[in-house]
């Protein structure tokens, strides 16, 4: 397992021309290996972010799992690609209010028909059980606190047990301590599951817990020493 990305370019079209936002990315990825994005807002995180889980395409430039370069496959097969590979986990939980929490985490399996209904649910319940949640199973999103929320959504985007973990400022909505229990979750799991783990933190404090941190700055990856 390994995620490559070579010589990423991504503009923007703006009506006073292309506006360039990442220039020269490089990176390079095995599986377990855990890498902390920083840098200042605006300056093309999330835009890299989204790209490497194939959300949006490079200008230019290359991003390969595990050999693959997944923007040459037809848009069908992409989302497929994309659900069974990828997790994502964002600033905002996006759980579904009226769905109790066991149901959250079920959704990303219901476009996989291949699954038995039996092995989701009890795969759900493990994770929610792992992540701190088995009493919760039934309940709805608005009776939790937000670090409860934040790993509900962690156990939804495992759920299709995805080699690649992507979080765009996870702990960005919850308090100090919560942020850190919540950031320590996500690194044992990546290393539980031996996963692939790119986070994007505003925290210098969250990203020093990882063994690999880089500062976008100029539209290109810096390492931070
Ligand atoms: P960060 O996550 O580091 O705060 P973003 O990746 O969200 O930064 O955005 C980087 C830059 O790209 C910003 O200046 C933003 O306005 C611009 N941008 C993001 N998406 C678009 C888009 N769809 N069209 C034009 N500009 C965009
Ligand atoms: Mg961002």
């Amino acid at each position: 397992m390994s995620l490559i990305v070579h010589q990423l370019t991504k503009s923007y079209s703006t009506p006073s021309g292309p506006l360039p936002i990442l220039r020269d990315v490089e990176l390079s990825l095995a599986a377990g290996e855990a890498a902390a994005i920083t840098g200042p807002s605006g300056s093309g995180k999330s835009t890299l972010l989204h790209i490497l889980g194939t959300l949006d395409r490079p200008t230019s430039g290359t991003v390969r799992h595990n050999e693959t370069d997944p923007f040459v496959l037809p848009e069908a097969d992409l989302a497929a690609f994309r659900n069974q590979r990828i997790g994502f986990v964002f600033q905002d939980h996006h759980l579904l209010p009226q769905c109790t929490v066991l149901e959250n985490v079920l959704i990303p399996t219901l476009v996989h028909p291949h699954l038995r209904p039996d092995d989701r649910n009890a795969y759900a319940q493990k994770l929610l059980e792992r992540v701190g949640l088995a009493q919760r199973l039934n309940h709805r999103p608005a009776e939790l606190s937000g670090g409860e929320r934040q790993r509900v959504a962690v156990a939804r985007a495992l759920i299709c047990q995805p080699a690649v973990l992507l979080a765009d400022e996870p702990t960005g909505n919850l308090d100090r301590n919560t942020a850190h229990a919540v950031m320590d979750l996500i690194l044992e799991l990546r290393q539980d599951l031996q996963m692939i783990l790119v986070v994007v933190t505003h925290s210098l404090e969250i990203a020093e817990k990882f063994p690999r941190q880089m500062e976008m700055r100029d539209g290109v990856l810096h390492p931070v020493a």
